[in-house]
């Protein structure tokens, strides 16, 4: 017996004239996630999609769908010759496996060969005799059953599929466009990226790293985010800005209450140089409004100004928790709260300014040599593919003693 998935697009299917360049793009990202089962044949039609497993596991390919943007739901497809002996056999058999005692079912029969012996009602009731017969308990229900069992006579074979699984909605990552993501290591940016993911962005990470006050740990930390958020974005490039410097040049020159608007202000620079550079459309942060003093709307004011590229922020208007609840979901959440310092927490003055002036941030940064500072920063940014299989755990000092 031959089995299929057949892959449903939901919100995909409203999208008209792009839907093409969508279910192309799906196509590729489905391919890519079940790379390392080549005999599986992906089919993409107008409505749905369908893929020929070839022998691959049927469980293992399942479970790589599951994250994949664009999805809307799938369901094991069994693929049955024109005798309902062997429908029925098919259907024993897969009844078997979800446990059917004490459940209740039906059949949905629909007939595309109208010139097949048996109408739907013949087949509907066959079948469901058979299942009456075969399993003490079960019941027939008609409105929401527990397992509906669909079967579709086509031409050239019967169909026979029992479960639908539901898939991760969202729109295919890169069909609307690329976006430069600031990652750090908390729990904000982490969920902004999956959401970005989410709404179909290819998503290009930036993380700004201040060594030696922030530790090689903090960095691996981000890293380790970064494979995580992989399992939906397909592979990611991880791009590390070296921040040092301009951090200790803004330490000298800024007032202590306006470092962190005048520091963030120069990772924007930064991060829209880089986003120039890789034909990126927007920048992307994890801020949430009134969470901390660099997040209120003045504070907005005073570091968006440097840029008029667009600025998206998945996470800017949920509540703490329910961000967090999302970060435990795409099991962020555990690393986030890992305690390596962050470059803006090692250079965090005790009292930010939560109003911030425009006209104070941009005297203060002018004492800055703001191009050259950029302009060798950008020189040093080094970049990495992270994928969802990258491994990034740290070698335990017990570890080197052994290799020694
Ligand atoms: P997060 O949980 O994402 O770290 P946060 O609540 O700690 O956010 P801030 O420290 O104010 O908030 O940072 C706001 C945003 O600035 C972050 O969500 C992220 O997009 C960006 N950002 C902060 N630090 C870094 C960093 N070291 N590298 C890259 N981006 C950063
Ligand atoms: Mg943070």
């Amino acid at each position: 017996m031959k089995v299929r998935l057949l892959v449903r697009y939901g919100e995909l299917s409203t999208k008209g004239r792009n839907k093409k360049a969508f279910t192309q793009q799906l196509a590729k990202n489905i391919k890519k996630a079940i790379r390392q089962y080549p005999e599986v044949k992906v089919h993409p039609e107008y409505d749905f999609m369908y893929l020929d497993l070839n022998g691959a596991p049927e469980e293992e390919i399942m479970k790589l769908l599951k994250p994949i943007f664009g999805i809307q739901s799938f369901s094991p497809v069994y693929i049955v010759e024109k005798d309902m002996e062997q429908v029925k056999a098919v259907v024993l058999d897969l009844l078997k496996d979800l446990n059917p005692t004490e459940k209740n079912f039906k059949i949905t029969t629909k007939r595309s060969d109208h010139s097949f012996e048996y109408d739907t009602t013949d087949i509907n009731l066959f079948l469901g005799d058979a299942v009456l017969d075969a399993f003490p308990g079960i019941t027939v229900k008609l409105k929401q059953p527990d397992i509906n069992v669909r079967v579709d006579v086509r031409r050239e074979h019967i169909m026979v599929s029992l479960q639908t699984i539901q898939g991760a909605g969202g729109l295919p990552v890169g069909t609307s466009g690329r976006v430069n993501m600031m990652l750090s290591g908390g729990i904000d940016s982490p969920v902004a990226t999956y959401l970005a993911l989410k709404r179909g962005m290819e998503v290009q990470l930036v993380h700004f790293a201040s060594p030696p006050y922030t530790s090689p740990d903090a960095l691996t930390k981000t890293k380790r985010l970064a494979a995580k958020l992989a399992v939906y974005g397909g592979s990611m490039q991880f791009f590390t800005v070296p921040f040092t410097e301009i951090q200790e040049q803004i330490k000298k020159s800024v007032p202590e209450n306006y470092l962190m608007t005048v520091m963030r202000r120069m990772m924007m620079r930064l991060t829209d140089e880089l986003r120039k550079q890789q034909g990126g459309l927007a920048i992307a942060t994890g801020e949430s409004v009134g969470q901390v003093a660099s997040q209120t709307l003045e504070s907005m004011i005073a570091i968006n100004d440097v840029t008029n590229t667009p600025v998206i922020r998945p996470v800017a208007t949920m509540d703490k928790l329910d961000i967090i609840a999302v970060a435990k979901e795409i099991d962020t959440f555990d690393i986030s709260i890992e305690p390596f310092e962050d470059c803006c927490t090692v250079f965090a003055p005790p009292s930010p300014k939560t109003r911030p002036k425009l006209e104070k941030a941009r005297e203060y940064e002018a004492r800055l040599d703001v191009e050259g500072l950029i302009e060798h920063c950008l020189a040093g940014i080094t970049v990495e593919e992270i994928t969802a299989s990258s491994n990034f755990d740290q070698v335990k000092d017990d570890d080197m003693e052994d290799l020694f």
